[in-house]
């Protein structure tokens, strides 16, 4: 198969369901996400005026437009509450159904929900309550432009898979 200028990696990745799909350092501001990432930790934006936590991280806060952020962990397991198997209008590359699930991350977390992708899980099988974990993968680099050179910056991406049990 020809090579993809954006990689879709075998239906685990599309910049259509990444947040901030710019790959590299200087153009995106909350690199650090896919650098904690890198290192195995889920992390998002906290604000250090107003306490606001933010998801996805952000820049600026929502709350108060400071743009004085920090990096908090956000935990890496919980429960799927629902799930939803797209079977049609899936974006392109992927195989159908597309899985994604609303996971609740706990009363602890400081964000109780995220909405992700689901991969290692076949149709059907995962259901609400159901405990899922984050998963890291990498993504290749394809080329950028930066200024006057052509750069490639590698990033990984995540998405959630059930708890084998
Ligand atoms: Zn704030």
């Amino acid at each position: 198969m020809a090579k993809a200028w954006i990689p879709f990696l075998e239906g685990r990745y599309s910049p259509t369901l990444d947040m901030w799909p710019i790959e590299a350092k200087e153009f995106n501001r909350i690199y650090k996400f896919y650098e904690n990432l890198r290192e195995g930790k889920f992390t998002t934006t906290k604000c250090k005026q107003c306490g606001r936590v933010a998801y996805p991280p952000r820049v600026i806060c929502p709350e108060c437009y400071s743009d004085e952020l920090e990096w908090i962990e956000l935990p890496k397991k919980g429960k799927a509450a629902v799930v939803v198997e797209k079977w049609g209008g899936v974006p392109i590359c992927y195989e159908p159904p597309l899985i994604d699930a609303w996971i609740d991350l706990g009363e602890d977390s400081p964000v109780k929900h995220i909405l992700s992708r689901m991969i290692n899980c076949p149709p059907e099988t995962l259901k609400e309550g159901d405990e899922v974990q984050l998963v890291v993968f990498d993504v290749p680099a394809h080329p950028i432009e930066l200024k006057k050179e052509t750069i490639t910056a590698e990033r990984v991406f995540f998405a959630f898979e059930p708890v084998k049990k």
